[in-house]
């Protein structure tokens, strides 16, 4: 029988699913056979049961303790993906409007839930990062969003191009600010109130493939009109508390296990502290390289999460990554729709296996610039 042990685990630099926190899968293991006190694994007892009841608002307990999600907001755990909310928040907020939805195209991320978006009712790009090739965000003032837009739409980290909002953009006080937050959920503190809809799939920085949290303010609730797919009403699943259908049992009791490992180190500011000081590491070599490494996103928008940048030629790019794979840094080839290198450095990524990228970097410069 093959074996499984946490030496023979690499640094994994996938952009999702992703690097999970040791502790928390040693967890699932020790529980894999038996929930202590269940008389069955997770994986085999009912979503009505009173022991998932508890899992399931344990992780929500976790969310909004870490986020400060006041009573205004419901928070949901929903199938489908982020893919599924780029649907169900038009289906919700913008079918029969009469007022377009603002969206603010940064990325591959945000280009799609435009063209989800466009099914369902009129949508305004009200700022768009081609002429840089998505490598920059909008400025403050930038993107002028009418009082009565059906709502703002952004995604806070564009995930293939590895740029970054700062902080929210601007947006009209009436009109609900819309976040995809899927790979940078969880990785900085956030003010949950200035948002009416924020959502992250699980499985870049906050658990398994499988969960979607849906945080949405409680007054857009009434929005979705009565024709939608049962499905793909907020309604139903907020009245339901996430059980309108079976829930992702175990990919909700896995992101509540992640909420618990966040609080014990600290909380999502110690874990801000922790990421900038990562991502640094590797755009301290970008910057010291220039003329070798050349960075995707402009300096004022770096992500955090993905540290993007390309090497001179496809030669030395496949050098890299066969010398970094040696090194047991895997999984660092870019998206295949931009090319390049992406390190993905989500909350799980220890600190010493970024270290290590970036001493690999800086020799490989030495060596070859
Ligand atoms: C991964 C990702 C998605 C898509 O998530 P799925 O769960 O595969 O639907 C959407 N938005 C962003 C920013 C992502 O990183």
């Amino acid at each position: 029988m093959a074996t499984s042990s946490v030496e023979q685990r690499v640094y994994n630099f996938s952009a999702g699913p992703a690097v999970l926190p040791v502790s928390v899968l040693e967890r699932v293991r020790d529980e894999m056979l038996c929930l202590p006190g269940a008389g069955c694994s997770l994986l085999e007892m009912s979503h009505r049961d009173k022991r998932f009841l508890e899992i399931l608002h344990g992780a929500e307990a976790g969310l909004r303790d870490l986020l400060s999600i006041s009573d205004d907001y419901t928070v949901l755990f929903l199938q489908g993906g982020s893919r599924l909310q780029f649907s169900m928040i038009p289906a919700n907020l913008l079918r029969g409007s009469s007022t377009a939805a603002e969206y603010m195209l940064t990325g591959s991320w945000s280009k799609k839930a435009i063209e989800e978006a466009r099914k369902e009712g009129p949508v305004n790009v009200c700022w768009d990062g081609k002429s840089d090739n998505y490598a920059s965000l909008p400025a403050a003032g930038q993107c002028n969003v009418p009082d009565d837009a059906a709502y703002l739409y952004y995604c806070s980290n564009e995930t293939i191009q590895g740029v970054q909002f700062p902080s929210e953009p601007e947006c009209p006080q009436d009109v609900p600010l819309v976040c995809d937050a899927s790979s940078d959920f969880l990785c900085r503190p956030l003010d949950v109130a200035k948002y009416g809809i924020l959502y992250a799939c699980a499985q870049k920085n906050a658990g398994p493939a499988g969960v979607t949290a849906v945080i949405i303010r409680k007054d857009l609730l009434p929005r979705g009109s009565e024709d939608l797919p049962g499905y793909l009403q907020y309604r139903n699943h907020a009245e339901a508390d996430s059980e309108w259908n079976t829930p992702p049992t175990f990919a909700v009791y896995v992101m509540g296990l992640v909420t618990e490992w966040l609080a014990s180190q600290g909380g999502l500011a110690a874990m801000e502290t922790l990421n900038r000081r990562k991502s640094q590491m590797l755009y301290d070599v970008v910057d010291q390289f220039p003329q070798f490494y050349q960075g995707h996103a402009q300096a004022d928008c770096r992500s955090l999460m993905n540290v993007t940048f390309k090497l001179p030629n496809d030669d030395l790019q496949a050098e890299f990554l066969s010398q970094a794979a040696a090194n047991q840094l895997c999984n660092l080839k870019g998206h295949r729709s931009v090319g390049g290198i992406r390190a993905s450095i989500y909350n799980a990524m220890p600190e010493a296996g970024v270290a290590a990228l970036a001493d690999l970097m800086r020799d490989f410069a030495n060596q070859h610039a």
